[in-house]
């Protein structure tokens, strides 16, 4: 299985392995299979969820250096539940049982293991640098803690992230190192990428959502739940999928691609418009995110699109294949209100983007909300609109009883490397 970036046309190829140690393309394009392989005649159920991904994902590192490692990083990484939650008769699909309670947990520990093995063999060692303002860094911190030939530098603004993300982002030691910037999270961006700028560092890296590493595990959990959900009800369901940087539902397209029995895909968006505009005006227009409830999905300029644009390059075709629409703050309060007091069942403010658009635009019987996060997460959104306390789930528990240790320093990147 070769790779190729999306802004070339042909001629560099890659492999699985270089295309995960290398993030970004070299001409600054996003890694994509040369063809979607098709998923395996012998694939199959019957031996849980984390061997199916493994199946799913197996095709993509055919001939590669990982190949005869990818059921045991498989093992590794995938090491809790995928399940659906069933009320009023409709799915939702829970990707939030991972360490720190949100799908980044199946890219990231995939990511960090494939990384591992990799530098293992290659007797090389990398330093991860991440800008978080949120979300991401915990999911990367979690899962990089321990792994060998690998450090974490989490860099995240002071004061500007919510008490329970600040103790995903601090409760570590060993391997993983976290810092407080003095100023804003456009701050640790801009040191981030100073750093990977001067020469006379070596052995940076990043894991950003872009990566292949990331997006693979993505794809494998949409070929699980779309053939558990076929088995069950004997039809193949919509997927409505919370979306911000796309890569979540990119990987949905891919199991698509690959004969994953899903009939159609659905992204719902907060109030930042970018590809429900595009869809309507047939002009793509990135812009500046504005902030939501739904925080994690404040993006105006998708980073996986190009992924979306190689895979239906012209608006019809993207037209026929990708459908979005926008659900605004009010819609999140009052869609988090309005399942709980149907059925008792507390949702994020993303996962309720996703079911405000199943209830407004998706009519079929056969339907999967995909849940990005768990409501704890999101505390003080959720509870005063639920009415009661949410119990902080046993996954994220452990994270939340950590000491917390970091560094304050200036916004100078070299403060990083004291
Ligand atoms: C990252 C994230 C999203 C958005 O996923 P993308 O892959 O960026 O589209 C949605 N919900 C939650 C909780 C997230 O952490």
């Amino acid at each position: 299985m070769r790779y190729i970036s999306t802004r070339s046309n042909g001629g560099e190829w890659f492999s699985a392995s270089d295309a995960i140690l290398k993030g970004l393309a070299p001409d600054g394009g996003l890694f994509i299979p040369e063809g979607i392989p098709q998923l395996p005649e012998s694939f199959t159920l019957t031996k849980g969820a984390w061997y199916a991904m493994y199946q799913a994902i197996k095709p993509y590192f055919e001939g590669d250096e990982l190949e005869n490692d990818l059921e045991k990083i498989c093992h590794s990484a995938f090491s809790f539940p995928v399940p659906f939650h069933t009320a009023g008769g409709k799915d939702t699909l829970e990707l939030y049982f991972g360490p720190t309670a949100a799908f980044k947990d199946f890219g990231a520990r995939f990511l960090a293991f494939s990384m591992e093995r990799l530098l293992e063999k290659r007797n090389e060692n990398l330093t991860i640098l991440v800008a978080t303002s949120g979300d991401t860094g915990g999911a990367v911190a979690s899962a990089f803690h321990n792994r060998k030939h690998l450090s974490v530098k989490v860099l995240f603004p002071e004061g500007r992230v919510a008490q329970r993300q600040r103790m995903q982002l601090t409760g570590w030691d060993g391997n993983v190192s976290s810092y407080e910037v003095e100023g804003s999270f456009d701050d640790c961006q801009r040191m981030v990428k100073e750093a990977f700028m001067d020469s006379s560092l070596s052995g940076l890296s990043s894991a950003n959502s872009i990566n292949l590493g990331r997006l693979l595990p993505q794809m494998a959990y949409y070929v699980y739940a779309s053939s558990v959900y076929k088995l069950r009800y004997g039809e193949e369901a919509v997927f409505v999928i919370p979306s911000g940087n796309v890569g979540n539902s990119t990987g949905a397209y891919w199991a698509k691609a690959m004969g994953a029995p899903i009939k159609r895909i659905v992204l719902a968006t907060n109030a930042n418009r970018t590809i429900p505009d595009y869809i309507e005006t047939g002009n793509y227009e990135p812009r500046p995110s504005v902030k939501t409830l739904a925080n994690a999905m404040d993006v105006g300029a998708p980073s996986n699109m190009e992924r979306l644009f190689a895979a239906f390059p012209d608006i019809e075709s993207f037209r026929a294949n990708v459908e979005a629409y926008s659900v605004s703050d009010d819609e999140i309060m009052a869609t988090i209100r309005e399942v709980h007091d149907e059925s008792g069942y507390v949702i994020c403010p993303h996962t309720a983007c996703g079911e405000r658009v199943r209830r407004d635009h998706v009519s079929e019987e056969h339907s999967v909300v995909v849940s990005t996060a768990h409501p704890a997460k999101f505390n003080d959104i959720v509870e005063p609109l639920v009415g009661h306390e949410i119990a902080i789930p046993e996954n994220l528990y452990e994270i939340m009883h950590k000491t917390p240790q970091s560094k304050r320093i200036a916004a100078d990147y070299h403060n990083l490397f004291q």
